[in-house]
């Protein structure tokens, strides 16, 4: 990676990091967007969005993705591969480590976006990668004709269900409430389909298995209090998201669940530093949200640029 100043680094290749790439390009701002894996975020991981504007009848999820990209690199971004370490203020510069080499940018955009929350039962960590999966649309093929669980009772949660009556046989959602917080749509979607049964109040205690994977897990009803085991090939975790902001933790205001803290235009804590997206605090987290949040931290970050010179 070069050493020269950029006028603007943004970290995360998600839908707001592609936009607000899109808005300083296009400003002729000289942009860097640096990526730890996979260009796109979280919408790579969903067979179809259908609530992104402009796409009558939905949108593969990497499809749109790879239309955010390429609209950027038409305005000149430059992208690079690594994992942000750490963000030092030098006042009218700003130093962001990837990978232990110091990159230097007179201003900063975060958009590193969310990843899957963990259960933390027995079992979970064990099993990961053998029967636990955080991704139904990675994963799901792989659970042909056998009986999966989704935890969780949030949108990731139904499409993911939906998701998987392609290839399982049954499809449990178990969730801890006795109603789902998905929109209706989805609802009314779960609760058509003949694949899908909802167990209610209910949460998990332990995933169990054996040298070959999962082969349980064991149920809890939190109304009654008693337990008892549900046999499955796969249990697919949906219960949310956290921020990936902890690497900032020491430099940046975070709110208790590790949002990065920030006002209506995207200002984190740190002067010329900006956050957009999933990473911080707000109360949609959508596609068209993180690209609302993109372009004002663009626009912010030009501003801030042009009251500098
Ligand atoms: P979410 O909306 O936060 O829902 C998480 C679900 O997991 C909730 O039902 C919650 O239960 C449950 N849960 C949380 N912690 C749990 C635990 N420890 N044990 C058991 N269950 C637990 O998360 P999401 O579904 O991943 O969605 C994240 C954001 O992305 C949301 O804003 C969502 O609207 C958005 N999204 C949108 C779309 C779309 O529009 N097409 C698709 C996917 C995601 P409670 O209900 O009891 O709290």
């Amino acid at each position: 990676m070069s050493q020269e100043l950029h006028d603007v680094i943004i970290i995360g290749g998600g839908p707001a990091g592609l936009t607000a790439g899109l808005y300083t390009s296009r400003a002729k701002l000289s942009t860097l967007l640096v990526e730890r894996m996979i260009m796109g975020g979280q919408v790579m991981t969903t067979t179809k969005v259908e609530n992104y504007p402009g796409f009558p009848g939905g949108v593969d999820g990497p499809d749109l993705m790879m239309r955010f990209q390429e609209h950027c690199q038409e305005f000149g971004l430059q992208i690079d591969y690594g994992e942000v370490e750490n963000l030092i203020d030098r006042g009218d510069e700003k130093i962001v480590v990837v990978d232990g080499k110091e990159l230097r940018a007179r201003c900063v955009i975060i958009t590193t976006g969310a990843e899957p929350r963990k259960l933390g039962v027995d079992g979970e960590q064990e099993f990961t990668g053998r029967g636990v999966s955080y991704c139904a649309t990675c994963d799901g093929a792989f659970f042909r004709d056998v009986p999966v669980a989704i935890i969780g009772g949030g949108d990731t949660a139904a499409e993911e269900a939906l998701f998987l009556t392609r290839f399982a046989s049954k499809v449990y959602i178990i969730h801890r409430r006795d109603q789902l917080r998905a929109t209706k749509i989805l609802q009314e979607r779960i609760f058509a389909h003949e694949k899908i049964e909802v167990i209610w109040n209910t949460e998990i205690d332990r995933v169990v298995g054996d040298s070959s994977g999962m082969q349980s897990v064991e149920l809890k009803d939190r109304v009654s209090g008693e337990t008892r085991p549900l046999e499955l090939q796969g249990l697919f975790v949906a219960i949310g998201v956290t921020p990936k902001a902890h690497f900032l933790a020491e430099v940046l205001e975070l709110d208790d669940d590790g949002h990065i803290l920030t006002d209506p235009e995207c200002r984190t804590s740190m002067d010329g530093v900006f956050a957009a997206g999933d990473v911080r605090k707000k109360i949609l987290k959508q596609i068209a949200t993180a690209v609302g949040d993109g372009a004002v931290a663009a626009i912010m970050a030009e501003k801030y640029l042009m009251d500098r010179e």
